[in-house]
């Protein structure tokens, strides 16, 4: 039995596959394998070796309740581990007219899945972040039968708030809501990544594009409003669907798969792409849907990288250098040559020069600094997060398919590799990451107690795959 991921980079190979469809049915599952591995999976869109299952595979998409409380002061939702987000909102939106802090590009993903691997959008903390507590199943340690309990406090929750699978079968996730609001938003090129920087007081929900091969930055400048909905919503609605997820995606298939051609690219991506952003249409709609766009319409892998406020300029000419060095004659300024060397990366490098175009705008979002042990956005060292801690994760995306998707994972090892040892840049855990982790760890302050913790949860590992063994091994 195989199952792909969204990407067709990752290849499941359980040996049994269930979709229990309540607590009981769980526990009964785990007691039935007890001392096998176990894997729990949501809508398998991540893109990294985190899905790896050759055990027994949980698919929780029948528990998918949706809860609105209004019991206490706060705004609550209590949710399945399998629902959806985009039923979630959907849920929340009938129920109380509420709806999530923060939501990523896309709604596709389980809640149970999206936090587990800190899923995030832009200008909030990652969905992990908002969890109030969540319900799991695994072993008890004394008896070796499965048991449930609920964690909703001290560093045990903030260990699970994050957990890559690690810390048992969750069952249950109730998340801090809140009521729907309205975002403005519109877009505006800038020469300077600073002048970019300058504008998210105005707009703090604010993601923006770094173009390749035009070097410019498109930002997506957004803002909460109290206003209602712009007349025009549904024709800007209509122009993002035709232009971006449609036109855009369309154009790059055909220059990456049938035109293959780098100059054609680059041109493209300097003259044509440009011209399909129409600049300074400020229009304000649902937070719901200004947020979301259809990014799974096409295939694609990604990787995304995640640096500090302080290190984003350096890391942004970086990634410039690496990507003209890839897909140009562009030799690198000595400056960046160092970097490599520092990086111990410079023999990769020169097997990667001239192999690898890059054919898509990097998204960067800024990503609060979280309260959890191991989200790529917690705090860099152990003291009480600041503004200055707020990170920016910048998103590589890549539309060849099989063997000719090659040079894509090589860059994703150069890049998450070269930009960790340079930067303490973090790879997000649910997109291509390293294949050994021991250098990954060392980036987390806090990633000796989520390791002790998972062990006192899951003393054998029972819920861990063999890709987490570096993880979870001192280097
Ligand atoms: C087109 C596309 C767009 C994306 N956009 C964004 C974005 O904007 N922002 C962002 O941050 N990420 C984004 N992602 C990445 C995605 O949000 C994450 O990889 C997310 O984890 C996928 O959720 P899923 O439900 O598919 O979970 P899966 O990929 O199936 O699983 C992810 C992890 O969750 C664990 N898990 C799932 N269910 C359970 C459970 N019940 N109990 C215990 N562990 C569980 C799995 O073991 C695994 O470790 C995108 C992915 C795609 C394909």
């Amino acid at each position: 039995m195989s199952h792909d991921n969204f990407g067709r980079n990752v290849v499941l190979q359980p040996k049994v596959r269930y979709t229990p469809e309540n607590d009981a049915e769980v526990l009964e599952i785990l007691n039935r394998h007890q001392g096998e591995q176990i894997r729990s999976v949501g809508r398998l869109h991540s893109w990294s070796r985190v899905l790896e299952s050759e055990g027994v595979l949980l698919d929780l998409r029948k528990m998918n309740h949706v809860r609105c409380l209004d019991e206490s002061a706060d705004h609550r939702v209590e949710v399945g581990a399998g629902c959806q987000i985009k039923r979630l909102l959907s849920e929340m939106s009938s129920q109380k007219n509420w709806t999530l802090p923060s939501v990523g590009f896309i709604t596709e993903q389980t809640i149970a899945g999206a936090i587990a691997t800190g899923t995030h959008g832009s200008g909030r903390n990652t969905l992990s972040h908002y969890v109030l507590s969540l319900r799991i199943a695994h072993y008890d340690v004394e008896t070796g039968r499965a048991v449930i309990r609920t964690i909703s406090a001290g560093e045990e929750l903030l260990a699970v708030r994050c957990s890559l699978g690690c810390s048992g079968v969750i069952l249950q996730v109730t998340m801090l809501a809140r009521p729907a609001y309205q975002v403005e938003e519109c877009f505006r090129e800038y020469e300077v990544l600073s002048s970019v920087l300058a504008a998210e007081k105005k707009y703090p929900l604010q993601q923006f594009y770094f173009l390749p091969w035009r070097w410019t930055f498109f930002a997506q400048h957004r803002r909460e409003v109290e206003s209602t909905s712009s007349w025009t919503l549904m024709l800007y609605q209509l122009y993002r669907f035709l232009a971006f997820d449609i036109s855009l995606h369309l154009l790059i298939l055909f220059l990456v798969r049938l035109l293959r051609s780098p100059t054609a690219i680059r041109n493209v991506f300097r003259c044509v792409i440009p011209l399909t952003v129409i600049r300074g249409w400020g229009v304000t709609g649902p937070s719901n849907t200004q947020l979301v766009m259809e990014h799974e319409l096409f295939r694609c892998v990604e990787t995304e990288i995640f640096v500090r406020r302080d290190q984003l300029p350096s890391a942004l000419e970086y990634v410039r250098e690496v990507l003209q060095c890839l897909g140009s004659s562009h030799g690198g300024t000595s400056r960046f040559l160092s970097m490599v060397s520092q990086a111990g990366c410079d023999s990769l490098l020169q097997q990667l020069r001239g192999q690898y175009c890059h054919h898509y705008p990097i998204c960067v979002r800024r990503v609060l600094s979280d309260e959890t042990l191991i989200s790529p956005a917690c705090p860099d060292d152990s003291t009480a997060a600041t503004s200055s801690d707020d990170w920016y994760a910048m998103t590589f995306t890549n539309y060849h398919r099989g063997k000719a998707r090659q040079p894509f994972d090589a860059l994703a090892e150069f890049l998450t590799v070269s930009m960790g040892r340079l930067f303490r840049a973090r790879p997000h855990w649910g997109k291509i990451c390293p294949d050994n982790l021991s250098e990954t760890r060392r980036l987390y302050p806090r990633m000796q107690q989520f390791v002790k913790i998972c062990q006192r949860i899951d003393p054998d590992g029972a819920f861990r795959n063999r890709w987490m063994s570096s993880l979870f091994e001192e280097g």
